[in-house]
């Protein structure tokens, strides 16, 4: 038999803290080995805004059982956008990409992404993706729940006040108007109720390599995760 000619493709499980940088380094290294990026923090956030749209979440309720009863009705996707060459979010067949970014969706994400039932579903989603191999996902439980066989898994973490700058000067330079204290503490409280939630709890997975890039450039860290990747390609005989 001729061997096959196409580079063997792994799958790359990318979690870690929230602010981390995951998506940046996931989208990079997706367009540099022309892989599929799946950024699954954004169907939480697409929840997130279908409990909003529905007043079914505020700040001192959540009516689950209603959100857990419309799951059927949900439809979260990916579509390609060629002319930004990016993948955005649609929620229903609209595109929500830039809503589920502001930060009045970052305050209730977590208590959306607590419900096992939403877990489950979106889950069923991101599975059915990751079976063709060459995908990178990045999220809470990629590396423990979602791609458990993923060739390569990544944890980023770097210390919260770290992170809440990162945020804040990048939602500063969107022309938001944001404060930094308000930022690191949803910061803080989403690390808390990720990594203490019942469901799927946000935790490094014990065969990741652990990055924590608070002094790290974004070049450094690249770098970095680069040559893991062409060490796990080579293993697998890909490069
Ligand atoms: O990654 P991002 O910050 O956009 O994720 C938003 C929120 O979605 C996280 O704080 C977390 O509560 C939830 N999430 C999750 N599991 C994932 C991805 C995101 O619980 N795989």
């Amino acid at each position: 038999m001729t061997p096959s000619l196409e580079p063997h493709k792994i799958n790359i499980a990318i979690d870690g803290h929230a602010s981390t940088g995951k998506s940046t380094t996931a989208k990079e290294l997706a367009k540099r080995l022309g892989y599929v990026y799946v950024d699954t923090g954004a169907m939480y956030r697409a929840m997130t805004l279908w409990a909003l749209e529905n007043g079914w979440i505020g700040p001192d309720f959540l009516d689950k059982e209603a959100l857990i009863a419309s799951l059927d009705r949900v439809d979260i996707r990916f579509r390609f956008n060629p002319a930004t060459g990016k993948s955005e979010t649609f929620l229903n067949g609209i595109n929500v990409e830039d809503q589920i970014r502001r930060p009045g969706i970052a305050d209730y994400v977590s208590r959306v992404a607590e419900i096992p039932e939403v877990r489950r579903k979106l889950v069923e989603i991101q599975q059915q993706i990751a079976r063709e191999k060459g995908v990178i996902m990045d999220g809470r439980d990629i590396g423990t729940v979602v791609m458990p066989n993923a060739e390569l898994k990544i944890f980023m973490t770097a210390s919260p006040e770290i992170r809440a700058e990162r945020r804040f000067r990048e939602l500063r330079e969107k022309g938001m108007d944001v404060d930094y204290e308000e930022i690191l503490r949803n910061v803080r409280e989403r690390d808390r109720i990720d990594s203490t939630r019942k469901a799927s709890p946000l935790r490094k997975a014990g065969d990741a390599r652990l990055l924590d890039n608070s002094q790290l450039s974004p070049q450094e860290q690249y770098d970095i995760i680069m040559n893991w990747v062409k060490e796990v390609l080579r293993e697998k005989g890909g490069i």
